[in-house]
């Protein structure tokens, strides 16, 4: 007798992203895939920095309200506007979640909650209403670790830490020092371990599903596993699994593609800082003379508002824009990931957040590291003592040493174990997601996991 392939055609997933671009990202990448599975996928999303449903035709967007004040979204302080939101969110999903089961059809029932860790207060609700949840990690097992590791130093007392120790390595954490340690620049430090506590607490939901990959992220993977009571399906790097389309916060600027199609073949140096930090006059300064001095092409994004004290670009200075003529090219938002395909990019000079990090990896493009604050320190230190697939700028922003790294980077013969080892982490990355590869067959566990799991809703539902 043939067995007939199960498909989870009319079981429903509720998605709730984190609202930052580095969270709507994987976790938008993550619905098309299980949309393309025979999923439907709901989005509920707050107010603030809400997606943009006309991008994604194919999901039912639901609003809930956040309770954000003005005065703490223009904080910027995202440790206590993720506090914020799971103190607010909590009853608003729940009524959500209610009005969606009351009218849901019986073919048509809520398998599944997949939220962001961030957004915990989505277990609560799925408890109450007896649906099964999955948490989503955006960040690598790398940083997980090395988050626990700061809550275990903490309850030891030793964070904070002195000066004298933020060069000295943290115990079985190499080769990250105090001072890589992926503590927050924001709120205090009570509040931040009350949220990376919170967030890290799987609590009654089934499986954790993270953006990463076993061949880079093995060794943090294997010790994290031996603590977690539920099944981990690392299927990153998410933006490779399926063409999501765009899911920016920003309007892409796609003229720099036509700008690229008139470059050398890896030539081209990318520079983003994401979608968060920002710098001073002083660093805008530093770095736009390292990249003209560099005499290399470049493609700069600078988002409007992260330069301080100016609205976009006219801290730059004139004698810099006349120097590089054709040469570079400054857009407010790119379509990255279309950029580091493109065969002009030769490097990528980044802040090291963790979507960047994997969109460089899985295109094969070394980087330049350049952390700003929290799990982008552990990733720079990753890139470029662990994984040996970029060069990190220590220090203070400095034009002579950005010049030198840039050169190293893409022409340099001293430079060229780095481009070697990311072309070959790139086709390890593809191994990995081909068929039979390890990547290939979590994508596949998941898919059935998640269908098993409407079984065990079923069951609650019909005692
Ligand atoms: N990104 C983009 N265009 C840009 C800059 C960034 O599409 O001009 C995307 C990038 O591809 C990534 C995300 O924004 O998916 C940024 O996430 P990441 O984790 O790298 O950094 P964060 O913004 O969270 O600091």
């Amino acid at each position: 007798m043939e067995m007939q392939k199960r498909t989870p055609r009319g079981q429903r997933l509720v998605l709730v992203p984190t609202p930052y671009q580095g969270h709507i990202n994987p976790m938008l990448q993550l619905g098309t895939f299980l949309h393309s599975k025979g999923f439907s996928i709901t989005i509920v999303h707050t107010h603030f920095n809400s997606p943009s449903p006309s991008n994604h035709p194919e999901f039912t967007f639901i609003p809930i309200q956040d309770g954000l004040t003005v005065p703490l979204v223009s904080s910027g302080n995202i440790i206590a506007i993720l506090l914020a939101l799971n103190a607010n969110c909590k009853a608003s999903f729940e009524q959500c979640l209610t009005t969606q089961v009351m009218k849901q059809e019986p073919g048509k029932k809520i398998t599944c909650i997949i939220y962001d860790e961030f957004m915990y207060f989505s277990e609560a609700a799925a408890n109450y209403l007896n649906i099964p949840s999955i948490i989503l990690r955006t960040t690598s097992a790398a940083n997980f670790h090395a988050r626990s590791t700061v809550v275990e130093l903490h309850s030891k007392g030793h964070i904070p830490f002195p000066d004298s120790m933020s060069s000295e390595p943290v115990p079985q954490l190499h080769p990250l020092r105090f001072k890589d340690l992926p503590i927050s620049p924001w709120d205090t430090l009570e509040n931040f371990l009350k949220l990376v506590v919170k967030s890290h607490d799987v609590g009654r939901s089934s499986a954790i599903i993270c953006n990463t990959i076993d061949c880079l992220d093995q060794s943090s993977l294997a010790r994290i596993q031996k603590h977690c009571q539920v099944p981990i399906f690392c299927i990153g790097p998410l933006h490779k699994i399926t063409t999501a389309a765009s899911s920016s916060l920003l309007e892409e600027d796609t003229s720099c593609i036509e700008w690229l199609d008139k470059q050398s073949h890896k030539s081209v140096i990318y520079v983003s800082l994401g979608s968060i930090a920002s710098i001073g006059e002083k660093e805008l300064a530093e770095m736009a003379w390292g990249l003209a001095n560099s005499k290399q092409p470049f493609l700069w994004v600078i988002r409007p508002g992260s330069i301080t004290g100016s609205d976009w670009i006219e801290l730059l200075p004139q004698e810099f824009r006349e120097a590089i003529g054709e040469r570079g090219f400054i857009v407010k938002w790119a379509p990255q990931r279309e950029v580091l395909a493109h065969g002009a990019v030769g490097g990528f000079w980044t802040h090291c957040g963790w979507n960047s990090t994997l969109e460089s990896i899985s295109e094969g493009v070394p980087m330049i590291c350049k952390p700003c604050f929290s799990d982008q320190k552990v990733h720079a230190r990753y890139v470029s003592k662990v994984w040996r697939l970029g060069l990190e700028l220590e220090d203070e922003f400095e034009r002579g040493k950005i010049e030198r790294a840039v050169r190293k980077l893409m022409v340099n013969s001293d430079g060229e174990e780095i481009r070697a080892r990311a072309k070959d982490m790139k086709e390890r990355i593809q191994v990995s997601m081909s068929k039979g590869g390890s990547n290939y067959k979590r994508k596949s566990e998941l898919v059935e996991f998640i269908m098993a799991l409407q079984a065990v809703t079923t069951a609650v539902s019909s005692h």
